[in-house]
């Protein structure tokens, strides 16, 4: 068992139990052994590939989307550009680079990258060294400076914690973490029932509360209204609530159980867009999708940034086609559907590029 694990049980040994929520805190975010605070959990190497990683063309796209929000913002100066978990930096790295093309963008941003893994923001400088953009690291988000603000975020909201609740004989209780006999962990539920859940389901039914994504939503489009500005949320979820347990646990890129080896896998859910659009529009923002990454993408010009790529470099087009593919084809194994765009933003602010209805076909 893990350090960590080992840890929680000490704590667990009498008896006791945490709820999911704790349990998914602690395996990501412990700030020793927390699973983002000790590694890059990236790549192939790693246990799990993001969209950014696998095509710069991903990160482009976003940079030139940033651009003409910017515009639709009416060019304000400064703009803080805000993203939330960058990972490598590998997204901020291809969008600054891109902007370079709008340079009184390029001139008036100003980047912030929220991030609370110490090995993460270390590649994040590196990779960020010579971007030639003003760069700041905070730990919250509630530490970014303000004003009119482009927020971004990719595989973010999946790695918050979640609550789950259970129906069982006609009551909501709540999932828990125990140690069973041998002293393994399991899943069991709280010992009270939820009173304030009513909903009515079948027996054994799951319902998932991102209670901790609820409020950093709520904050964030608090801000967007206030202050101005737009944010993009690319993430894997669904666009309708449901009930359903999507826990899920990754390592090397092969599913695991979610409590074997806290702070050793990456443990995510899926991310339930349609409460975060309540969460945004209850704080004063408006929502735009969510709709497929794959159409998204397709809405910025993938395709014709692909072949143009593929021209450029012809020894290199069937890998470039093929990471296209991957981020936009909604086939199994594909990220295309599985992933959705939706965008937050000012009131004042038109529909986002990728978010505006598409022309109506010509009879
Ligand atoms: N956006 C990157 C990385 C996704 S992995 C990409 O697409 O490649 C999730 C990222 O969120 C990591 O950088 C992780 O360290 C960060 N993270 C997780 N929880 C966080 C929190 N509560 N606050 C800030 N960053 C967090």
């Amino acid at each position: 068992m893990s350090a960590l694990g080992d840890q929680i049980k000490q704590r667990l040994a009498a008896g006791g139990a945490i709820s999911v929520e704790r349990f998914m805190e602690l395996a990501l975010a412990d700030p020793q052994y927390g699973y983002y605070m000790t590694r890059d959990p990236l790549g192939t190497e790693g246990d799990f590939t993001t969209a950014p990683e696998i095509s710069q063309m991903f990160g482009e796209l976003i940079g030139l989307w940033a651009a003409e929000v910017w515009t639709s913002m009416g060019r304000p100066n400064p703009v803080r550009v805000i993203e939330l978990g960058p990972g490598r930096g590998t997204l901020m790295s291809d969008a600054l680079r891109a902007a370079r093309v709008v340079p009184e963008f390029r001139a008036a941003l100003d980047v912030t990258l929220i991030e609370t893994s110490p090995p993460l923001a270390q590649m994040q400088y590196d990779a960020l060294l010579t971007a030639g953009a003003p760069i700041a690291w905070r730990g919250a988000f509630a530490e970014a400076p303000e004003g009119p603000a482009i927020i971004l975020a990719n595989e973010f909201l999946d790695a918050l914690p979640i609550r789950q609740y259970e129906r069982r004989g006609g009551q909501w209780r709540e999932r828990v973490v125990r140690l069973d006999s041998a002293g393994e962990f399991v899943f069991d539920l709280a010992d009270k029932p939820e009173p304030y859940l009513n909903t009515e389901a079948d027996e054994g039914a799951v319902i998932e509360v991102g209670a901790v994504a609820h409020r950093f939503m709520f904050d964030l489009a608090a801000r967007l209204a206030k202050q101005g500005g737009a944010a993009l949320f690319l993430d894997y979820g669904h666009a309708i609530s449901g009930f359903g347990d999507t826990l899920q646990a990754l390592r090397a890129h092969t599913p695991v159980s979610p409590l074997s080896e806290p702070g050793e896998c990456d443990i995510t859910a899926h991310v339930d867009f349609a409460a975060m659009a309540r969460s945004a529009r209850a704080a004063g923002a408006t929502v735009h999708g969510p709709i497929d990454q794959g159409d998204f993408l397709r809405a910025l010009g993938i395709d014709v940034r692909a072949r143009a790529l593929g021209e450029r470099s012809p020894g290199r087009a069937s890998e470039i086609d093929t990471a296209r593919r991957r981020l936009v084809g909604k086939g199994e194994n594909e990220m295309g559907a599985l992933f959705k765009a939706m965008a937050v933003a000012n009131r004042a602010i038109p529909a986002p590029p990728g978010f505006q209805p598409s022309p109506a076909k010509p009879a």
